[in-house]
């Protein structure tokens, strides 16, 4: 049985040694609060049940001044340990707080010892009884008090106890000696369940925290998770508004992730994925807190110095983290990151405006070229105002009335005549005026009507194709949330077969970007207006983020070279190379090529040179309203047209 005792000592010392988890400290010191100011109280009551019965046998010194002593002490601990209960209490904290408890448990049971054991001989054996059981009482109630700091509870079983066995064992009265007996199986067999019982609580503490640690991690990357950053965003949010410090929330997207899921699947992209995460760990390690939000999109909180120079630079260097590519496997590929900004108080004075603000800076971020770090700005807040602005005129009921659809023609230069013509919406608003699509389609994308205008504006292109000749083509532009949404591919084939056009007449476009949003999606729309005989055509193809295995993957009838590479085109530049290079990808792949943006008569000679079939541009025609067609191609027939 000692060895046991002893081999459980030594356990707790090593535990205590060791120091005991900080989750741990605090559950301990947790219950504590509770227990603690009942165990003073119970030596209080206890105390003075055993002096007052026999007042009048011990000195003054011995039955009021220490009683009265130790009534003063029990009651300040019992005060301090109240106060505790108000207080905010840090792992640091409880780890001292448990310290002096183990420390005050010898001071207080040799003291203890000391006074009831001087009290023994002032009275008959009776006397002598009450006070072994006063001391044994005590003890008992302590040990439950103390029985989550263990250490404590073994020192005052031990001295306590310890002393008054060995006096009543050699005092030679065999009912002492039998209540030793008892004292000491009673006192063990406390010690061994309050063991037990510890040991089961810190495996139940230690299982809530580490339960707790895996609620707020990211299994993949081991980063902290979405639940982790915004309860730090929280706590940080908090501090900076006390303090009036400032703080930045740093929102950074994967460029060009969204394809390794798609092309090398999904266990490569949990690799890459984990080595995206490694590499930002290292590019922000100045950042407090650095998280994985869900998918390709990863958090930062930014304290001490936010200024815009600082945060560019972590803009800089997490660019640069993703200079060389990555290894999948027998491949690499090339990503990058975009990252928003936006600080506190500059950007926004609430916490969830904060986070938005981020958002949208990474949004714009994204609009204007991947790769870049963009610190939301009171020109965002004033794009925010006016884009809330469309969003209302949007759903103003006239709208219908409001939007109209301009042409632009597509030109066969083999045939030296439009082919088809691509429809571009118009919206003259009654309270805004007139907004170009560039604004306003972004704005019906965000505020979640774009599937309606989308619908809208089919209908209104397909009522003018109706009146065209029947070679003439129709182009009409998709957004990548059309694609999302079932009941917009069902609208537009709806639409198709009710107007009883030649489905082969038409021809939908889609931007890059919208094909790596939702690759598996855009795959079966595509295959459904290819199914019904609808062409489909990969726009302002050269200037998105996909990847040509996507082009091999989509069953696409045309790439449409956007007119960043066409203007100035001139033999010799890098543009000049690219150009002739998709010409002939798109020969290759059996796909037409529409050469977007021609201006000139110089770009539209040197394409022609490089053997472009299809142009389309201000040099051949602006957009025009559906009135103008009738006589735009009647003079196309007569040669008045270029
Ligand atoms: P986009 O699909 O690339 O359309 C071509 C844009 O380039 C049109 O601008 C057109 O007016 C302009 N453009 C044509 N030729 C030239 C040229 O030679 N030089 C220059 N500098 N520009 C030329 P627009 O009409 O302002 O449309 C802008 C964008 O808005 C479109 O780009 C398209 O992405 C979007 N958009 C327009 N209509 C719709 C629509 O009905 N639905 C959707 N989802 N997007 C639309
Ligand atoms: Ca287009
Ligand atoms: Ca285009």
């Amino acid at each position: 049985m000692l060895d046991l005792l002893i081999q459980y000592w030594g356990t707790l010392q090593s535990r205590a040694a060791s120091g005991d988890s900080a989750a741990l400290k605090l559950a301990q010191l947790r219950i504590m609060i509770y227990q603690l100011p009942m165990m003073y109280g119970l030596l209080i009551v206890n105390t003075w049940g055993m002096v007052l019965p026999h007042e009048n046998q011990f000195p003054r010194w011995q039955g009021i001044t220490c009683p009265l002593i130790l009534t003063a002490f029990c009651l300040v601990r019992i005060f301090s340990w109240l106060r505790l209960a108000r207080t905010q209490v840090t792992a640091k904290q409880a780890a001292s707080v448990l310290s002096s408890t183990r420390w005050l448990a010898w001071v207080f049971a040799i003291v203890f010892t000391t006074w009831s054991l001087s009290l023994m001989p002032l009275g008959d054996e009776a006397f002598k009884l009450h006070v072994a059981f006063y001391m044994a009482i005590t003890v008992i109630g302590v040990i439950f008090c103390l029985m989550h700091v263990l250490s404590a509870a073994f020192t005052v079983t031990a001295i306590v106890n310890g002393a008054l066995v060995t006096t009543f064992l050699v005092s030679g009265n065999d009912v002492f000696q039998a209540v030793a007996i008892d004292t000491s199986l009673v006192s063990l067999a406390m010690l061994i369940v309050s063991f037990t019982h510890f040991r089961n609580f810190a495996a139940l503490v230690a299982t809530q925290s580490e339960n707790r640690r895996l609620a707020n991690i990211d299994s993949l990357t081991n980063l902290p998770n979405r639940r982790a950053f915004f309860d730090a965003l929280d706590l940080h949010f908090e501090s900076a508004t006390a303090s009036g410090n400032r703080l930045a929330v740093g929102l950074v997207d994967l460029d060009g992730f969204k394809s390794v899921n798609d092309i090398h699947g999904h266990s490569a992209g949990d690799q890459v994925l984990a080595e995206a995460a490694t590499r930002l760990a290292t590019a922000c390690a100045g950042a407090t807190v650095l998280a994985r939000l869900g998918g390709d999109e990863f958090g930062l909180i930014v304290t001490g110095d936010c200024s815009d120079s600082r945060l560019s630079l972590f803009g800089r260097d997490i660019a640069s983290a993703f200079g060389d590519p990555v290894v999948v496997g027998d491949s690499s590929v090339r990503l990058g990151a975009t990252i928003g900004f936006s600080t506190y108080p500059q950007s926004s004075r609430n916490k969830a405006d904060l986070f938005e603000a981020a958002d949208y800076a990474l949004y714009e971020g994204k609009r204007r070229g991947r790769g870049s770090a963009t610190v939301f700005s009171q020109a965002h807040r004033n794009a925010i105002i006016r884009e809330s602005q469309i969003a209302q005129a949007l759903r103003s009921p006239d709208l219908d009335n409001e939007l109209s659809i301009a042409f632009q023609p597509i030109v066969s230069l083999e045939e030296a005549r439009t082919v088809g013509f691509e429809a571009l919406a118009r919206w003259h608003s009654a309270t805004l005026g007139t907004i170009a699509p560039g604004e306003f389609i972004p704005a019906a994308e965000r505020s979640g009507i774009i599937n309606d205008l989308t619908l809208a504006l089919f209908s209104k292109a397909l009522a003018c194709a109706a009146q065209w000749p029947s070679r003439i083509g129709l182009s009409f532009n998709l957004s990548a949330h059309d694609f999302a949404d079932e009941r917009v591919v069902e609208g537009l084939a709806r639409r198709i077969s009710e107007s009883g056009i030649d489905p082969a007449r038409l021809d939908f476009e889609i931007t890059e970007t919208a094909m790596a949003q939702d690759f598996e999606q855009v795959r079966h729309a595509a295959e459904e207006f290819r199914s019904m005989g609808c062409g489909l055509s990969v726009d302002d193809f050269g200037t998105g983020y996909s990847s040509l295995s996507y082009l091999c993957k989509l069953p696409l009838s045309r790439l449409k070279i956007d007119r960043t590479f066409v203007s100035g085109l001139k033999e010799g530049t890098t543009a000049f190379t690219v150009v002739r290079t998709l010409l002939s990808l798109s020969r290759q792949m059996m796909l037409e090529c529409v050469i977007e943006g021609v201006e000139t008569a110089a770009e539209l000679q040197t394409v022609a040179g490089l053997g472009a079939t299809l142009v389309q541009g201000y040099y051949c025609s602006r957009p025009m309203d559906a009135s103008a067609i009738a006589s735009y191609l009647a003079s196309e027939r007569t040669g008045v047209s270029a």
